[in-house]
C-alpha cells in the first residue's frame, strides 16, 4: 500500500506538477487503490478530479469517467493531455468513424481514461462496445445528479447503476460530489449500487476564499465599481432570474466591460459560445443564473459575486466555490437585498409540492437569511453548516472579521424614514415613501394629502435613489418589513419602535472600497507571461488556464526561474509541461530580466 501511495505522489509531481496532496486526497486515492467502493464528498474546487485520475493510472485496465456535460468533456480531456495522461472522450459531437478509432485505442490499452456522458449508456451499440472493455474503475463525477433531492437531477444518471450491473466483471465504483446532504448520500450509494462503500467527507474549508456579505447596497452601483476595479480578472456574477441576468449584462456591456451571459432561456449555441469565450479568457466576466457552472473547471476565476441571495448554503458554496480553484486568493461576495427572500420563497412555492420537503427548503432558506445577518465569522458559519468539527479560528478576512469597516451613525435618518412610514399608515411602498421624504410634488402625493405630513420633504438634501438605498438597508437590517407580493408595503418592526423612542442607535457599516489586490502592475512580467500563455493556448486550441494556471504564472513572475530545475519547482509545472513549454517561458523570463526592467517591478 505504501508503495502505491509513493507512486501516487510521484505521479502527482510528474504529471500535475504539485508538490503534495491536499487534505483528503490521499485517503480517497488509498481507498480506491485498496479496491473499496468510495464515495467522496469534497467542496467545489477542492480537487476531486485527480483522486480518480491518479488511481486510473495505477490500476490495471480502463477507468470510465461519467461526467455530465458534453460541452466540457473536451476541456477535461485537454487538461489531461497537456499533462501527458492518456485520455479520450466519446460523445455525440464525434462521427461514427472517430468513435470507432477511439474505441480501438481503448481496447489496445493505450488509453487509461475514457470520458463519457451518461446519455451514451442508453444507446445500445455504445453500451455493447463498453461491455467488452476491461473496465477496472467507474468514476461517477458530479454523482449528486443521480438524486432527485440534489439540485441538478439528471434522469440519464439513472442508467449508470444498471449498466454497471451488466458488466461481466464488476468494476470498482467511485462517486464524487460536493453535495453532502443525507438524502443525496443515500441515493448515490443505492442508485449507483456501491457495495460497503467508504464514504469520505473531507474538510469543507477553502482557505484561499474570502467571504463578504453586503446588505442593502445599491447593487448596480456596487457591481459597476467592483467590476471596473477587477476588469482584468476573470469573475462570475450569479443572479436569481434570467431577466436580471439580461439586464445586468446589458448594463455592464454598455460600460465597456468584456461580459457574456448564460442562462437556460438562451439557445444552446449562444450559451456554448459564451461559455467558450469565458473559458478562453476572451471575455473576463460571466453573468449567469445557477444554470451555469457545473463541470466548469476554469481555475483562474478570481471572484464570484452573488447579485441575489441563493436558496441554500449548498447552492451558495457550490457556486462561490468556483472561485480560486488554483489556490490563489479569491473573493466571494454576496449582495443581500430585501427582495431576495421573497424571490426565493416564490421559487420554492412554485417548484416544490411535497409539504414536508417544502418545509425543509424553507429551513435552508432561513439559514441563508441568517448567514446574511450574522456578526460572526462567515467562514465559521459556513463550516458549521457543513458539520465541520474542527472549526478554524476567526478567519480575519471575511467581511465580519475585517476591522477596517467605516461605521456611520444613521440614527436620525432612520428616525425620519420610520416616522414617515408610520405617518403614511404603513400602507405604501418604498418608492412613494422616498418621494414623500424627498418632498416631490406629484399628483399622487397631493391626492393622498401626503404633502401635509410633517415628514414631507424632510430629506430634501438627498437624492431619491439615496433615500431608497437607505430604506433598502433598513429592510435588510430588519427594522422594516416588506409585506404583500404584488404591491409590497413597508411596515415597521419592533426594532424600529425602539429607534423611534430614541432607545437604540442605528449604524451602518460600509466597506471602504472593494478590496483590490494590486499585486501585479500591467507592465510586469506576469502580464508578459499571460500574453505568452494566451498565444500558446490559441495555437493549441485549448483554454489558457489549461496551459498554466494564474497561480503558476504568478509564481514564475515572483521566482523568475532561469534553469529547467528551477522551472520545475513552480506549482503546476510537471515534467510534461516543462518539456512542452519550458523553453518558451524560460526565454520570456530571461529576456525580461536582461532587458533590465528587472525584478524590482515584478511585484
Ligand atoms: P473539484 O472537482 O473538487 O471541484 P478540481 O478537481 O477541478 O476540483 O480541482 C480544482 C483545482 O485544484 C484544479 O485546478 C486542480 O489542478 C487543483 N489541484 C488539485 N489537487 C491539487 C494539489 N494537490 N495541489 C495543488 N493544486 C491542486
Ligand atoms: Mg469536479
Amino acid at each position: 500500500m505504501n508503495n502505491d501511495m509513493n507512486r501516487a505522489l510521484e505521479l502527482l509531481r510528474r504529471h500535475y506538477g504539485y508538490p503534495s496532496f491536499r487534505t483528503g486526497q490521499e485517503q480517497v486515492i488509498a481507498s480506491l487503490l485498496q479496491g473499496r467502493d468510495t464515495m467522496t464528498i469534497m467542496p467545489t474546487g477542492a480537487g476531486k478530479s485527480l483522486t480518480y485520475q491518479i488511481p486510473a493510472l495505477l490500476l490495471e485496465g480502463l477507468t470510465l469517467v461519467i461526467s455530465p456535460l458534453i460541452s466540457l468533456m473536451k476541456d477535461q480531456v485537454d487538461v489531461l493531455e497537456q499533462m501527458g495522461v492518456p485520455a479520450v472522450f466519446i460523445n455525440s459531437s464525434l462521427a461514427g468513424r472517430q468513435v470507432q478509432e477511439r474505441m480501438r485505442q481503448v481496447r489496445q490499452g493505450s488509453v487509461k481514461l475514457l470520458y463519457l456522458a451518461p446519455e451514451r449508456l442508453g444507446i445500445e451499440h455504445v453500451r455493447e462496445g463498453l461491455l467488452e472493455l476491461p473496465i477496472a474503475l467507474v468514476a461517477v463525477d458530479e454523482a449528486h445528479c443521480v438524486s432527485q433531492w440534489g439540485h441538478d437531477f439528471r434522469p440519464s444518471y439513472r442508467e449508470i447503476g444498471p449498466f454497471i450491473q451488466m458488466l461481466p466483471r464488476r468494476p470498482l465504483i467511485g462517486a464524487f460530489t460536493a453535495t453532502a446532504t443525507e438524502e443525496v448520500k443515500q441515493d448515490v450509494v443505492h442508485l449507483l449500487g456501491l457495495r460497503a462503500p467508504q464514504v469520505l467527507v473531507t474538510g469543507f474549508d477553502r482557505p484561499n476564499l474570502n467571504f463578504f456579505v453586503l446588505r442593502g447596497e445599491n447593487k448596480q452601483q456596487f457591481v459597476l465599481s467592483y467590476v471596473r476595479a477587477k476588469r482584468e480578472e476573470a469573475g462570475i456574477i450569479y443572479a436569481a432570474t434570467r431577466k436580471e441576468v439580461d439586464k445586468l449584462t446589458d448594463l455592464l456591456a454598455a460600460q465597456g466591460i468584456r461580459v457574456v451571459k448564460y442562462h437556460a432561456g438562451m439557445p444552446d449555441q449562444a450559451r456554448n459560445a459564451n461559455q467558450e469565450d469565458f473559458l478562453y479568457d476572451r471575455k473576463t466576466l460571466m453573468v449567469a443564473t445557477n444554470a451555469f457552472g457545473m463541470g466548469i473547471d476554469k481555475s483562474n476565476v478570481r471572484y464570484v459575486l452573488h447579485y441575489n441571495m441563493p436558496k441554500s448554503m449548498e447552492s451558495y458554496y457550490q457556486e462561490a466555490g468556483r472561485a480560486g480553484r488554483d489556490g490563489d486568493p479569491a473573493e466571494c461576495l454576496l449582495l443581500f437585498g430585501a427582495g431576495d427572500v421573497q424571490t426565493q420563497r416564490q421559487l420554492i412555492e412554485a417548484s416544490v409540492q411535497n409539504p414536508e420537503r417544502k418545509h425543509h427548503e424553507f429551513q435552508k432558506l432561513q439559514f441563508m437569511v441568517d448567514y446574511c445577518h450574522t456578526d460572526r465569522c462567515l467562514r465559521q458559519e459556513i463550516l458549521r453548516y457543513f458539520d465541520e468539527e474542527n472549526l478554524p479560528e476567526r478567519c480575519d478576512h471575511c467581511s465580519n472579521c475585517r476591522t477596517e469597516w467605516e461605521l456611520q451613525d444613521i440614527t436620525v435618518e432612520a428616525q425620519k424614514i420610520f416616522s414617515c412610514i408610520y405617518r403614511m399608515r404603513q400602507r405604501f411602498g418604498a418608492a412613494l415613501t422616498a418621494e414623500v421624504l424627498r418632498g416631490s410634488a406629484t399628483k399622487k402625493i397631493r391626492e393622498f394629502g401626503f404633502d401635509q405630513l410633517s415628514t414631507y420633504g424632510i430629506m430634501r438634501d438627498k437624492t431619491l435613489q439615496e433615500i431608497k438605498d437607505q430604506i433598502n438597508y433598513l429592510i435588510a437590517e430588519e427594522y422594516v418589513r416588506m409585506t404583500g407580493d404584488q404591491y409590497p408595503t413597508l411596515q415597521l418592526t419592533p426594532r424600529a419602535a425602539a429607534v423611534l423612542r430614541g432607545q437604540e442607535p442605528v449604524t451602518r457599516k460600509t466597506l471602504p472600497q472593494p478590496v483590490q489586490d494590486v499585486r501585479i502592475d500591467s507592465a510586469s512580467l506576469f502580464e508578459r507571461l499571460r500574453a505568452l500563455r494566451f498565444e500558446l493556448a490559441m495555437q493549441e486550441r485549448v483554454p489558457p488556464y489549461i496551459v498554466f494556471s494564474d497561480r503558476s504564472l504568478r509564481e514564475m513572475a515572483e521566482q523568475c526561474p532561469v534553469r529547467p530545475e528551477e522551472f520545475l519547482r513552480v506549482n503546476g509545472v510537471g515534467e510534461v509541461k516543462l518539456e512542452r513549454y519550458g523553453e518558451r517561458f524560460l526565454a520570456e523570463i530571461a529576456q525580461f530580466i536582461n532587458a533590465g526592467d528587472g525584478r524590482s517591478t515584478v511585484i
